[in-house]
């Protein structure tokens, strides 16, 4: 029979907000392990005590931009009509049917209020939480990577330094309006031009896209629980590598711990980089960027450095000293003119000459030693884990943030409030990390299994809430293994993590992965999800 359903609008019901919010809702998790004293303590000297009227509360202003970020809504209009119309959203920020929403335009003028240094404590007190829950502890090895996004600005925001040259550009762009062919084309540069509406956003491009005004995030994570440590926001201009080592000192500084391995791409892997880090005792899965480290052409060419006595051998037996002077971080070495005057291969010499004198000479990087002993590193299996790792760890993190969190583009003018989206973007990542880990406890805590089952030692000592990520990682994949299905994960804690976010693609772990299935396929579903319930309460 056709059902039929009366809408009554007008009914008016009771209800406890608390019973609508289900037991195992991301916000509620995250619900409790936000510690409101926190913020109020973080905001006091915001405000002046006793005078004028009350502000909104910060408590409120903080989780309704947290609801934001963790569900990817950009505007802030949008957010607080998100929150007058959702009761998770409601409930989650402390705001009853009958409270009012903070209007909108009350966010911008907060924001400037609280300034870039309050959002920085706030993440990092979220960072310290995960530390004091054993994320990651007193060492720890440090992932580090940088990605342009696109800042709230056009080029045609563009004016050149020069008011007189800015003011002929503008001419020539009205007149040529409207053309197709192109004629009017300006040539820009960072050097020569600067956005009028956001003026510390640069030009910046990636391979096969086009050139934007842009802003560079500098971010580095835990390898092992992939929470992140810091968050650096530059201009787009600014090369990866430079605010790298500055980074690794911030962590150590603020969270007291010692990094002692230090991996990151291409970029960062220059020879001052590299040393400075070998030098502070950290292991360094960095690849070469062989055009600033050195370079080994002249190996292939018949002359062979003879370390020991730091000059070279020709194809003829003689040798090439080195020269006392450097040029351009390069050692010369010079040969005896006498030698090469009367020398019989002296047409297919690889050395090189200068003028008309007979002398040879060649240039060594004073890194040549160290581009040497790092491609020798770069052949080692345990590198390329490493690289692999990296793509997933860090790039992963920073594609979540970018398809779920909004930091595919700058929601802000200028660096600092771009600085505010990064961070608040990385408190929303590291509290899902935090809250996987803390309900993964839970169950694993809660499970009748945990006695019998053939998990591993560790799992069965886990009394407290400690446990290294790495081996919670090892777990989740373990769990979604015998569902065989991302979503049963996905009904029990609230949010998606993909499968290439557990699953390292190393050829081990493929058969590591493979043998977890085949181990818990037994596992009836219904179990899991009993025990999920129970942990979530
Ligand atoms: S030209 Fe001089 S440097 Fe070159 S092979 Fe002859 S002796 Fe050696």
């Amino acid at each position: 029979m056709q059902g039929l359903h009366i809408f009554e609008p007008e009914t008016q019901t009771v209800i406890n907000l608390e019973s609508f919010i289900p037991k195992n809702h991301l916000l509620r998790q995250i619900d409790r392990i936000l510690k409101p004293e926190l913020i109020r303590k973080l905001t006091t000297s915001c405000y002046a005590a006793g005078r004028g009227r009350p502000s909104i509360d910060p408590v409120v202003y903080f989780r309704m931009v947290l609801v934001g970020y963790l569900y990817g809504i950009n505007s802030d209009r949008r957010l607080c009509e998100e929150v007058h119309f959702n009761l998770a959203y409601r409930w989650f920020c402390r705001l009853s049917l009958e409270d009012e929403v903070p209007d909108h335009s009350s966010f911008s003028r907060i924001r400037d209020r609280y300034g870039e240094e309050v959002y920085e404590q706030v993440f990092f007190e979220i960072v310290r939480l995960c530390q004091q829950h054993g994320l990651f502890g007193e060492t720890c090895s440090v992932m580090t990577d940088a990605t342009l996004i696109a800042a709230d600005a056009s080029l045609n925001s563009l004016i050149h330094n020069d008011i007189e040259t800015a003011d002929k550009e503008s001419e020539s762009q009205q007149q040529d309006r409207g053309l197709r062919d192109g004629s009017s084309a300006r040539k820009i540069s960072n050097k020569t031009h600067s956005s009028r509406t956001d003026p510390d956003a640069t030009l910046a491009q990636k391979r096969g896209t086009p050139r934007q005004l842009k802003y560079k995030v500098h971010q580095s994570i835990d390898a092992n629980s992939r929470v992140i440590l810091d968050t650096h926001v530059t201009t787009g201009a600014r090369h990866d590598n430079q605010p790298y080592l500055e980074q690794l000192k911030r962590i150590e500084t603020r969270f007291h711990l010692t990094v002692i391995e230090a991996t990151a791409d291409r970029g960062y892997g220059s020879a001052a980089i590299i040393r400075s880090l070998q030098e502070q005792g950290k292991r360094t899965f960095i690849p070469l960027w062989s055009g600033r480290v050195g370079n080994s052409k002249y190996l292939k060419n018949g002359l062979v450095y003879e370390q020991d006595q730091d000059r070279f051998r020709c194809p003829e037996g003689k040798y090439l000293n080195p020269n006392p002077a450097h040029y351009e971080n390069q050692k010369r070495y010079v040969s005896s003119s006498s030698d090469c005057k009367v020398c019989p291969q002296a047409s297919t010499c690889p050395a090189r000459t200068r003028g008309s004198s007979p002398q040879r000479f060649v240039q060594r990087s004073l890194d040549q030693d160290l581009f040497e002993e790092v491609q020798t590193r770069m052949r080692d299996p345990m590198f390329r884990q490493k690289m692999s790792e990296r793509m997933w760890k860090s790039e992963g993190l920073f594609a979540e943030a970018k398809q779920n969190h909004g930091l595919s583009r700058a929601r802000y003018r200028g660096r600092a409030k771009v600085q505010i989206q990064a961070y608040m973007t990385g408190i929303a990542q590291n509290l899902k990390r935090l809250i996987v880990a803390f309900c993964d406890w839970l169950l694993i805590c809660l499970s009748p299994r945990k006695r019998t089952t053939t998990y591993p030692p560790y799992i069965l000592r886990t009394r407290t809430f400690s446990t290294r990520p790495v081996n919670f990682l090892d777990r989740v994949c373990f769990t979604i293994c015998s569902e065989r299905s991302n979503n049963a994960y996905v009904h029990c804690f609230g949010w998606h993590i993909s499968d290439n976010e557990l699953f390292d693609r190393t050829p081990q772990s493929e058969s590591l992965n493979e043998e977890r299935t085949r181990n818990c396929e037994s596992r009836p579903a219904a179990s899991f999800m009993r025990q999920a319930r129970v942990s979530t309460r």
